[in-house]
């Protein structure tokens, strides 16, 4: 469920009219919901209710400042995976100590100043991690609090690109290698082990790989116990789908999903941490953008857009579809033909949709693409010298640019012309 509805004809944020943000920042431009964001982050509470745990929004789906203090207002921690991150959730208000640091790649700075504020946990992905972060530790005279993050080999059957828990993916330790893992770390004098972490990937469309990866790490739980840890956590990752196809099977609900978490590993009396992103962010966010022409082609029409991959990577990356939506209401008896929509940026791949249905629409018409609001601006770039977009959050009646679009001149001010280049 989300809060982009039509009213009066208009396709709404809350009770704000998109025409009126398009009126005010111009196109393309993302806009998110407070309302569903909130809705979806209380969802995750109430399925975890009656266990002790820890809400840890995925920053990497969406980090901006106002989003990220959206949920911390509401308790959320944060899981982040750049010194980059680390900085944007304890700028959005998240304590230091509901924040985890994930990541197959921290750097001896990141982990130093992750160490330095004090965060929650380090999820360590690997020994030689295990042992720069143990030297870190205790050259600044501190101990790492830390989960292992074994990998269970498990197929997640979501896209590729985004499956992290079988065995040829670069994520985590082998599950079957894990004792021997948790063995060295337990003698390092810098690392302190609170747990275990396991994320077995993105956009998960069924419970059935979760059922088998939770029940792996109860599993694994155990015998670590009996190997004299001390596991107390247990982070099961994010990953949980979304309808991003308003036609298709709808996605296990966060209420199944918390079941099963408590099926699974209940029994262990572990505090359980998730780190969901999408299932926040994704359907509290629209792509909303203008069309430049309709042009005809050879046995279709091409709706050429003022967004582009640059703005919304997904489609062209991992073939995603995003349902796109006219901002006019269509009539019921308003006829829709196939069209391509596509972005003005010089690549094939900038391709948004292949022959969609959707009502007639001339140059200047707004649309919006649904389910943007997660990996969407954050994996958005310059290319083709499109400055990035702006961002707006509606709360209510109120909305606000959460960040601007920059200049040109802004753009180009962040280059530098060497000094050679000014000699005659
Ligand atoms: C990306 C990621 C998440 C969030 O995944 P979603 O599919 O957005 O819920 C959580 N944990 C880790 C370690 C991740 O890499």
């Amino acid at each position: 469920m989300d809060h982009f509805t039509y009213r009066d004809g208009l396709l709404n944020a809350e009770e704000v009219p998109i025409p009126l943000i398009a009126e005010s920042v111009g196109t393309p431009f993302y806009v998110y919901s407070t309302a569903t964001l909130e809705r979806h982050y209380r969802v995750f509470e109430e399925a975890l209710e009656g266990t002790d745990h820890l809400i840890a929004y995925s920053l990497k789906a969406n980090g901006n400042l106002a989003v990220v203090a959206t949920l911390a207002r509401l308790g959320a921690g944060a899981d982040v995976v750049s010194g980059g991150e680390l900085a944007r959730a304890l700028a959005a208000g998240v304590p230091a100590d509901r924040i985890v640091f994930s990541g197959v790649g921290k750097t001896s700075d990141e982990m130093r100043e992750a160490l330095r504020v004090g965060i929650r946990q380090f999820n360590v992905e690997s020994e030689p991690e295990l042992e720069a972060l143990d030297q870190v530790a205790r050259a600044m005279g501190k101990r790492a609090a830390v989960t292992i993050r074994v990998n269970p080999d498990v197929d997640a059957q979501t896209h590729e690109k985004i499956s992290t828990g079988k065995a040829e993916n670069k994520f985590g330790v082998p599950i079957s290698r894990a004792r021997q893992v948790y063995a060295h770390a337990g003698a390092l004098e810098g690392i302190d082990i609170v747990g275990v972490d396991v994320h077995i990937g993105s956009q998960l469309t069924d419970l059935a790989p979760y059922e088998s990866a939770f029940t792996k790490v109860a599993e694994l739980t155990e015998l670590l116990r009996a190997d004299g840890h001390d596991i107390r956590r247990l982070d099961l990752g994010g990953g949980l789908g979304i309808p991003y196809q308003r036609s298709n099977a709808a996605p296990p609900l966060p209420f199944d999903y918390g079941a099963l978490i408590k099926r699974t590993v209940g029994h262990l009396d572990c505090e359980i941490q998730i780190e969901p992103g999408r299932l926040i962010a994704g359907n509290a966010g629209l792509l909303v953008s203008s069309v430049i022409y309709r042009k005809e082609g050879e046995g279709r029409d091409f709706l050429v857009i003022d967004a582009a991959m640059n703005d919304l990577i997904r489609p062209a990356m991992y073939d995603a579809w995003h349902d796109i939506v006219p901002v006019r209401e269509p009539g019921s008896d308003q006829p829709v033909a196939p069209v391509d929509v596509v972005g003005p940026v010089c690549e094939t791949g900038d391709t948004f949709a292949r022959t969609r249905d959707l009502p007639l629409m001339e140059a200047g018409d707004l649309l919006a693409f649904r389910s943007a609001g997660a990996y969407g601006a954050v994996m958005s770039s310059e290319y083709n010298s499109r400055p990035l977009i702006p961002e707006v959050l509606v709360n209510g009646a109120e909305f606000a640019v959460i960040r601007e679009r920059p200049t040109y001149a802004e753009m180009l001010a962040r280059d530098t012309v060497p000094q050679w280049l000014h000699r005659p």
